[in-house]
């Protein structure tokens, strides 16, 4: 179906990124809920346009795929700009849903978000696309607890070949050591692992309750990522008694500094802490904490 930007109504702002906002929208003649993500493309800017045309080829390459955001078209906007209308996740990201309950994720829960994370990022690598951009912000989440990944502002399809000078943002505090530090790490590296790292950094985040690589509040400057990402050892580490030993083992699997030594997405799909996780519970123990989070806003 065509769609045009009058055929929607706003309802409200999601968020807000890159040169762009997310509204929540209705479609007025079926009253279908859609997130639209606006980006303000400049007529000049053109790597803003090249940058939502490469995620606009992601999304179509991952469509079908469970855990990724479901992408339905793009829709021009009378001033220019170009907007992507995706599927709508009603409980939004799990930054805003960490920062809102204010206190550690459970185990549980957390054994679903990862299982549905690295479902997702299976689906991707089996397509050639790295991600680049894993954190909580960009793990969406509804509210029957389907956790999928979104945002390929900073994607990538990868071809024949990597491009050792391709540069390119990421976020850096949730980078690799070999990404952030190429050079010392043999200049070349596997993007997949890259993705790995960034997903462990993510649910120990959710664990922890704030970033874990920082003292909690602390402003990450570059020199203090450096620091903690490259030659922190203790940072990554899950003290005993903190956590479960599965939790404890599956969290080392992801933040090995050496990427050879980090497990793959395939691999971490039969870790215990994943794997041996009840999953009807696992499942549950999210949906709760999706419950509680609505009775206290
Ligand atoms: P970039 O990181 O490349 O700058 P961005 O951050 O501008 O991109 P997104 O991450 O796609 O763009 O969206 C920003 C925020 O809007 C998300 O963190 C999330 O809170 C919200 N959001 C985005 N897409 C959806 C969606 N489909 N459903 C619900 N909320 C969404
Ligand atoms: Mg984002």
């Amino acid at each position: 179906a065509e769609f045009r930007f009058s055929d929607f109504e706003k309802l409200r702002v999601l968020g807000h990124g890159n040169g762009g906002t997310v509204y929540e929208v209705r479609h007025r003649r079926t009253a279908a809920v859609y997130a639209l993500k606006v980006v303000n493309t400049d007529a000049a800017d053109v790597s803003l346009r090249r940058q939502v045309y490469r995620e606009v080829d992601i999304l179509r390459r991952a469509v079908d795929s469970d855990h990724v955001i479901r992408f339905h078209a793009v829709v021009p906007t009378s001033s220019g700009d170009v907007a992507l209308l995706l599927e709508h996740m009603d409980c939004g990201s799990l930054d805003v849903l960490l920062r809102r309950r204010g206190r550690p994720f459970p185990e549980p829960a957390l054994a679903a978000i990862a299982r549905q994370a690295l479902l997702g990022l299976a689906e991707l690598h089996s397509r050639q696309i790295v991600h680049r951009d894993i954190k909580p912000a960009n793990l969406l989440i509804n509210a029957a607890g389907e956790v999928k990944i979104a945002d390929f502002g900073v994607g990538k399809v990868l071809r024949r070949s990597l491009d050792p000078c391709d540069s390119y943002v990421g976020t850096c505090a949730y980078m690799s050591p070999e990404r952030f530090d190429p050079v010392s790490h043999g200049g070349d590296y596997d993007p997949y692992a890259a993705d790995v790292w960034s997903l462990g950094l993510a649910v120990l985040e959710l664990h922890r309750g704030h970033f874990p690589l920082l003292p909690e509040g602390a402003r990450p400057d570059w020199a203090a990522l450096m620091v903690a990402i490259c030659f922190g050892e203790a940072a990554c580490a899950v003290p005993e008694g903190a956590a479960s030993g599965e939790f404890r083992g599956f969290i080392e699997c992801c933040l090995q500094k050496d990427s050879g030594k980090r497990w793959s997405v395939a691999e971490l799909l039969g870790h215990p802490f994943v794997a041996g996780a009840d999953r009807v519970d696992s499942e549950r123990a999210l949906r709760d904490l999706l419950l509680e989070d609505s009775d206290e806003s």
